[in-house]
């Protein structure tokens, strides 16, 4: 398979290529597949309920043919996932996508776990190490850690800002031992984002050291995503019955993860639709009411895994649909801080599951839109985009989805014990805390303090990279 950009379709590059760069330096694009492969529709209809490293070894193949090895890409999927996505029914016509059962608890392990053994792979050619730098205000960089610790001839260092994070997410980025390490920063994230773009252009540092980023640009981290799409829509599909048309409500920040429903539902997964549920950050629910792409600074909120005012791949999803398009497909809603406070309470009293502040933001949003929401929308009533809720478009399930016609699956993002002060906010009670969560706590921290200075950063990539 062949990988061409968002910015110039005459580029080709091999999976390898794609994976190892990020993005394509030349043209500063995005690299997207030549063409989106389709699963056999003997193999989405041969079992009812088929596995999911099944038809995660069936999709990836189809994108890794010829550049990895069979035998290898059995490897791969076997030790990405030891765990798996999980199907919860909330009530007649929602279902939760529980996607927090790998070791860092947020669905990012998904793609970052794939990723790193693909990297690995390609990396077997090459003598010398390959250096992945990170930047992250959470999420991002224990699932890259994770996903790399003990891999071999791969090294990761992470960087995130001292005082800005939770004490869970600091034990989670600052334990780890071997190959990854972590730099606390006297900073913001964006002045851990700005030393690593820097070290990035380093023409110097480059000469002396392969360097390489893990975030949600690279492809081979938005591939493997489409794996729990094709996987859930299939099994509740086959527990729902053969009719109901399914919609995907999915939390977003960067539109990683929404881009990899778009690519699983072109592979033939049985989806007709999506919600694209946004907290405050709603640019994208903006273009869909406005029509007009505006980036902005992210503003801080209680889903802050989703505080992106300028997503990076709205790139990718307007090289790949045009508007129209997304609006025939796709409703679109945000919701404030306290509507997710709301939502949390709301989705724990009317189902007793206990949900995390960015499920929570694709669960009002799927309930919303069923509870009369669309209903609205289809009588006449005009929205305004700076009011929180659905955005004025009606895809073409709207009607459907009014009559309560279809199957929604909320995707949940995150472990809501990882977020427990919200949680708490919102609700009584707490999450339990899953074991793996309590451990990282006992753990130690290996972490080393680094000024908010380009020329410390650099010296000390040199004297602990090679
Ligand atoms: C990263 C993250 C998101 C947003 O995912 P995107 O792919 O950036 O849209 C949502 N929820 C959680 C818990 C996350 O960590």
């Amino acid at each position: 398979m062949l990988y061409t950009d968002t910015r110039d379709k005459n580029a080709a590059v091999s999976l390898e290529e794609a994976v190892m760069s990020g993005m394509n330096e030349k043209t500063g694009g995005l690299y997207v597949p030549v063409q989106i492969p389709v699963l056999s529709e003997e193999f989405r209809t041969a079992s009812a309920e088929p596995s999911f490293r099944n038809i995660a070894y069936e999709m990836a193949s189809l994108y890794t043919d010829g550049d990895v090895e069979r035998s290898a890409l059995e490897k791969i999927i076997q030790e990405a996932y030891p765990f798996m996505p999980k199907l919860t029914q909330l009530n007649p016509d929602t279902f939760c996508l529980e996607l927090f059962h790998g070791p860092t608890c947020a669905f990012k392990d998904f793609g970052a776990r794939f990723m790193a053994r693909l990297m690995e792979y390609f990396n077997k050619k090459n003598y010398k190490p390959l250096n992945i730098l990170v930047a992250t205000s959470g999420d991002t960089g224990s699932a890259v850690g994770s996903a790399f610790s003990g891999l071999e001839g791969l090294t990761v260092s992470i960087l995130y800002p001292k005082g800005k994070i939770s004490p869970l997410q600091e034990k989670q980025l600052s334990t780890f031992t071997g190959n990854v390490r972590s730099f606390r920063v006297d900073g913001t994230f964006d002045d851990c984002q700005a030393l690593v773009k820097k070290a990035f252009t380093d023409v110097e540092l480059r000469s002396k050291l392969r360097l390489s980023s893990a975030n949600s640009i690279n492809i081979s981290r938005l591939l493997p995503q489409s794996f729990y799409y094709m996987y859930s829509s299939l099994v509740a599909k086959s527990r729902f019955g053969k009719n109901a048309p399914i919609i995907m409500s999915v939390p977003s920040g960067n539109f990683g993860n929404l881009m990899s429903g778009f690519i699983a539902r072109k592979m033939g997964a049985p989806i007709r639709g999506f919600v694209i549920a946004t907290n405050a950050n709603r640019t994208v629910p903006d273009w869909i009411s406005t029509g007009k792409y505006t980036p902005r600074k992210s503003v801080p909120t209680l889903a802050n895994a989703m505080d992106v005012g300028n997503p990076s791949n709205f790139e990718r999803m307007s090289d790949m649909y045009s508007l129209e398009e997304v609006r025939d497909f796709a409703a679109s809603y945000w919701i404030s801080d306290e509507g997710i406070l709301r939502a949390i309470r709301e989705c724990y009293e009317r189902t007793g599951y206990i949900i995390d502040p960015h499920g929570a933001c694709a669960y009002k949003a799927w309930s919303d839109l069923i509870g009369g929401g669309m209903k609205k929308l289809l009588k006449g009533e005009k929205r305004r985009a700076e009011e929180e809720g659905l955005s004025g478009n009606i895809p073409e399930w709207g009607k459907e989805a009014a009559e309560k016609k279809c199957v929604g699956i909320v995707l949940e993002t995150a472990h809501p014990a990882k977020f427990e002060s919200v949680v708490k906010e919102a609700l009584s009670t707490a999450a339990p805390m899953p074991e793996r969560l309590l451990e990282v706590m006992t753990k130690k921290e290996h972490v080393t303090d680094i000024p908010n200075d380009y020329s410390a950063f650099k010296e000390l990539l040199f004297s602990t990279l090679s």
